[in-house]
C-alpha cells in the first residue's frame, strides 16, 4: 500500500520534481490507515503544525491519482474520498464503519466486461468496481458486544 518510498518512487518514475510540498503530502498518505479525505489531510498538516495549503494538497492529491498511486473513491453518501494503491487494476472493499480498505485483485469483472462489449458493442476499455460493507474486526467487535450484553432472553 502507500508508503512514503513508493508514493515518491512514482512521481520520480513520471519525471515530477519531489518538491517539499509533494513530499509533505506523500508523508501525510503515509501516516493515514484506510480511506481518507483532503480534509484529513488538512487536518494532519495543521495538527503537526507543518505548513502547506489546502489547494496545494488538492493539486498533489490530483497528480497522484493521475499516477494511479492514489485512487479516487466515490462514497455511498455522495463524499470522495481518496485511498493509496499499488498502480495495478484491483479492486477494493471497504469498510463503512472504520475506513478500513482491503484490495481484491480479481474480480471475475473481465468476463462481465467481454459481455457488456458484445452486448452494447462498445470497445470496453476499463471498469471501475468497489464494494462497500462491513469488514471482518467491526463484525467481530458487533458479535462481541452482542455478547457482553448479557441477558440472553429465551427464544
Ligand atoms: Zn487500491
Ligand atoms: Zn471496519
Ligand atoms: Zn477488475
Amino acid at each position: 500500500m502507500g508508503t512514503v518510498a513508493s508514493l515518491l518512487a512514482a512521481l520520480d518514475r513520471s519525471g515530477h520534481r519531489l518538491t517539499g510540498a509533494r513530499r509533505l503530502v506523500a508523508d501525510l498518505i503515509a501516516g493515514r490507515d484506510g480511506l481518507f479525505t483532503a480534509a484529513d489531510l488538512v487536518a494532519d498538516a495543521r495538527a503537526q503544525r507543518r505548513r502547506i495549503g489546502r489547494a496545494t494538497i488538492f493539486r498533489s492529491l490530483d497528480l497522484l491519482t493521475e499516477l494511479g498511486v492514489v485512487e479516487r473513491l466515490d462514497l455511498p453518501g455522495g463524499e470522495h474520498a481518496y485511498v493509496p494503491c499499488e498502480p495495478v487494476h484491483h479492486h477494493h472493499v471497504i469498510c463503512l464503519r472504520c475506513g478500513r480498505v482491503t484490495e481484491v485483485e480479481d474480480c471475475g469483472m473481465g468476463a462481465v466486461a467481454r459481455e457488456v462489449a458484445r452486448r452494447s458493442g462498445y470497445r470496453v476499455e476499463r471498469h471501475r468496481l468497489e464494494l462497500f460493507g462491513v469488514c471482518p474486526d467491526c463484525l467481530g467487535a458487533d458479535a462481541a458486544a452482542r455478547d457482553a450484553g448479557g441477558s440472553r432472553r429465551a427464544p
